[in-house]
């Protein structure tokens, strides 16, 4: 443990020297996170915890989408589809640094429905038991209906509907069995975590003393109407008062909820996983689109390209938030029997995965729906058993944090007798302020912020941190060799991620502050010359550094499935 006792890091001391706020956020995934910030602009006096790192939990494990859920309408759930695709529009406008328009293709194998058919069970209202098949004509019915929900005044282009040869000829890869192509857009987030660590900032930024974030602090129990808090890297504990706690731990609510003195079944959440590939041939097969196919009993995959490899996910199976997750040979089979089908000439084996990652969905708890239909939107519970009033969410996607935070700050607003002032509808977050959208802007922006240095590196640091990018330009020295282990990456600007964004551990850096992790090839050299890299800005010394590589070889051997110690491969079996 590289925090030596009594060397309290500082946004811990920040709590413990002020053990009080009006509002505690139990939680720090993407929706604890937005409702902070929301808070935050308010006025309110909050703090935050979040038990591992920020965006460790089911934020960091997502299919990187921003939709509008078209698939939810099969379930009738027209205001989950409705908001989510506003808020799709509205993230669009205010994180273009990391939320782009996603051109989303789907391949139907039949005009009804067929061995292959089924890409969408669309206008199925009972939302029971098993998926059934459904072919081009209620896809297109399903699709003429999201076009209503979702063109933002005519920003978002209207589907498409492509016979067999038309689809052949802009996907000459796929299955010549199909019948026809329907195409329509949603959004992809490139940098989840980012997006998080922005919304954070941004909160932060706006409560200057009032809104205090520390990740690897839990809520660990609590008693007489106080908190007990829990700093994870030193295991000591204490005390924290506060007027509303809101649980915002995801799918394990419940478990924060017993840990804090009530029994709650509101949770039942189900596992995903995904693979990342590093395959050229089917990335160039994919055309920049997402393509969504599901099977005939139901299943999806989703085939996507992401940062130069293809993201291939996801599944949907029942699971126990107290246990790990980790991505199964099943599910591999799973994905490539599927990719299998979509392109069938393409050959992908498990030489291709690169990383691979898995998440459990915070769910509501439900008895006998099959877990594809469970309902995707979210409610917040009050309990006022424990001498303070305690607000549980339960459910929440990525998409629609914005809008479900408001809601959560509104009814925390009101229990304070307090009062909305600011709105974050079109609030630009973090990076996204100001950011270069057209190609001649972004050119102009480099140029103007380029100073002597190469363009190639100032446009790659917009493109990782939007225009916060001016904050790492300014921190880098004149000189600033890339690191030879991990190129385009220099020991400066990981240095700087290591003082400004509370990194505690090395897998902080490599799996959530960069996507290093995610592209692959991760060897111990590599996390060996980021260990270094980030060394000095912690205080960490020889020990400490031996420690840290060995846990995140460890990390990414258990949970990711990834030999570091050859060559970043799979590992089999
Ligand atoms: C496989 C998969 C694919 C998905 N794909 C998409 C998608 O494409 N688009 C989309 O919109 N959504 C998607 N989602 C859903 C979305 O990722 C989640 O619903 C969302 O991230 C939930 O955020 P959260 O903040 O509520 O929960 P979490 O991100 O899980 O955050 C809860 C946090 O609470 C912390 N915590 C737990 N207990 C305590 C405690 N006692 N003290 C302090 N902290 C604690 C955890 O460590 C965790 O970080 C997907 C989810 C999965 C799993």
């Amino acid at each position: 443990m590289h925090v030596s006792p009594g060397s309290l890091r500082p946004n811990v001391a920040r709590l413990r020297e002020r053990p009080n706020a009006e509002v505690l956020v139990i939680g720090g995934g993407i929706n604890g996170i937005a409702t902070f910030r929301d808070l935050a602009l308010q006025g309110v006096d909050v703090a935050l915890v979040e038990r591992g790192d920020f965006v460790s939990g089911a934020s960091s494990a997502s299919s990187h989408m921003i939709h509008g859920g078209i698939r939810y309408l099969e379930n009738g759930e027209f205001r989950l589809v409705q908001e989510s695709v506003a808020e799709r529009n509205r993230l669009l406008r205010t994180a273009p640094h990391y939320v782009r328009p996603l051109e989303t293709t789907i391949p139907i194998f039949s005009t009804f429905s067929g061995l292959l058919s089924a890409p969408f069970r669309l206008l199925v209202t009972h939302g029971r038991g098993k998926p059934r098949e459904r072919g081009a004509a209620l896809i297109k019915m399903g699709l003429v209906m999201y076009d209503t929900f979702s063109r933002d005044g005519g920003q978002v282009p209207r589907h498409r509907f492509l016979g067999k040869k038309k689809s052949l000829s802009e996907l000459p890869a796929m299955n010549d069995g199909i019948k026809y192509t329907a195409t329509y857009y949603d959004a992809s987030m490139h940098d989840p975590e980012r997006l998080a660590l922005d919304v954070l900032h941004d909160g932060e930024l706006a409560g200057g003393d009032r809104a205090r974030a520390a990740n690897y602090v839990s809520g660990a129990g609590m008693q007489g109407g106080k908190v007990t808090l829990r700093d994870e890297t030193t295991g000591e504990d204490f005390d924290f008062t506060a007027k509303v706690v809101l649980n915002t731990s995801g799918p394990w609510t419940d478990i924060t909820n017993s840990a804090l003195g009530e029994q709650t079944r509101y949770m039942g959440g189900t596992k995903g996983s995904h693979v990342v590939l590093d395959h050229p041939e089917l990335l160039a097969a994919t055309a920049g689109r997402e393509i969504f196919f599901e099977h005939s009993d139901g299943r999806i995959v989703l085939i996507y390209p992401l940062k130069g490899r293809v993201l291939v996910g996801t599944t949907d199976i029942d699971a126990d938030p107290s246990q790990p997750v980790v991505c199964t040979d099943d599910e591999v089979d799973y994905f490539f029997d599927l990719v299998g089908h979509v392109f069938p000439e393409i050959t992908v084996d498990r030489s291709h995965i690169v990383y691979s990652f898995s998440g459990i969905r915070p769910l509501p708890h439900h008895d006998d729906t099959a877990p594809g239909f469970v309902s995707r939107d979210y409610r917040i519970v009050q309990s006022d058993t424990l001498g303070v009033p305690v607000l549980s969410l339960v459910g929440g996607k990525w998409t629609t944090f914005r809008a479900l935070a408001e809601h959560l700050a509104n009814d925390t607003l009101a229990l304070l007798g307090k009062q909305r002032s600011v709105s974050t509808e079109t609030r630009q977050i973090g990076g996204g302020v100001g950011f270069p959208a057209s190609p001649n802007a972004r050119k102009r922006w480099i140029t103007e912020h380029a100073d002597g240095r190469d363009a190639g590196r100032v446009e790659s640091l917009l493109d990782r941190y939007g225009t916060r990018a001016v904050e790492i330009l300014e921190a880098l020295p004149e000189h600033d060799p890339e690191l030879t282990d991990l190129p385009g990456y220099s020991a400066a600007e990981l240095s700087y991620l290591a003082h400004s964004e509370q990194i505690v551990h090395l897998d902080d850096l490599l799996l959530r502050r960069t996507s290093i992790a995610f592209v692959g090839g991760l060897t111990v050299q590599r996390i060996s010359a980021a260990a270094g890299a980030i060394a000095d800005a912690l205080g960490w010394d020889e020990a400490t550094q031996t420690s840290e590589i060995e846990r995140t070889i460890a990390l990414l051997r258990n949970a990711h499935r990834i030999d570091t110690t050859k060559g970043g491969t799979f590992i089999t079996g």
